[in-house]
């Protein structure tokens, strides 16, 4: 079995507790951990994690919170660093539009560009968080013709959704779908071939502890699996097959 957590955030744990939960996972089955690394500290803590567990992968960007507490050279600075180390990193993000932290639209969508064209540049999937902006972060897509684009735990209304789906891009479906119907319907109406599976560890545990873990994304698979009727195997296979398709391809 190969499961993979397509958006989790093992850099916020302490080193040692890193450790077991990389431990964890493999024990799961859970082969492929991609590692969003989203402020400044967390992209280099995410560019070591790479170097010392094989089953991570790095994800790089700036949260759009984040991009806000930085000047213009210090913007740039990330964006270099995330651009020498391209092949070094599957995708690039979390980037995008946060309305529910901060109503700075017009900060945020002249920084989500540049992470855009960075992604079209480097020709790399783009991974996305979209907070009250969805149908901001929808237009600015779909305007740059990009085609590899994930949105990460998307909590846009159902039309939106289809929207995604249409466009052909892909949704993750976060370990909370346990307890949560909206994202239950994402599943019914994505078809299987545009879903990734993820936990956002530590944050959004499927049973409300405390700390999430990629070992948890096996409650993504089952849900999906329940209900597309699908056995756990078939739903592992496609969305290996989904993940080598954008992120090996
Ligand atoms: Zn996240």
């Amino acid at each position: 079995m190969v499961f993979i957590d397509t958006h989790c955030h093992i850099d916020y744990f302490e080193e040692k507790e890193t450790e077991k939960i990389v431990e964890n996972a493999k024990k799961a089955g859970v082969k492929i951990m991609l590692n969003s690394g989203s402020h400044v500290e967390s992209l280099k803590k995410t560019l070591d994690l790479i170097k010392k567990y094989p089953e991570v992968r790095a994800v790089l960007g700036i949260f759009p919170i984040d991009t806000l507490k930085l000047s213009e050279d210090e913007l740039s600075d990330q964006i270099d660093l995330i651009r020498k180390n391209k092949d070094n990193i599957v995708a690039i993000g979390e980037v995008g539009i946060d309305l529910k932290e901060s109503d700075d639209l017009e900060s945020q969508r002249k920084t989500f560009q540049k992470f855009i064209d960075l992604a079209k540049e480097l020709d790399k999937p783009i991974v996305i968080h979209s907070r009250k902006a969805e149908l901001e972060c929808i237009e600015l897509l779909e305007k740059s013709q990009h085609k590899k684009i994930v949105m990460h735990c998307f909590s846009g209304k159902r039309k939106l959704v289809e929207r995604v789906r249409d466009n052909g891009w892909y949704l993750s479906i976060p370990t909370s779908v346990n307890n949560s119907e909206q994202f239950q319907d994402m599943i019914s109406i994505v078809p299987i071939e545009q879903l990734f599976c993820e936990t956002d560890s530590p944050f959004l545990h499927p049973l409300k502890e405390r700390n999430n873990e990629p070992a948890n994304v096996i409650y993504s698979y089952k849900k999906i699996a329940e209900i597309k009727g699908l056995s756990l195997k078939e739903v592992e296979k496609q969305i290996e097959m989904n993940y080598k398709k954008l992120f090996e391809f």
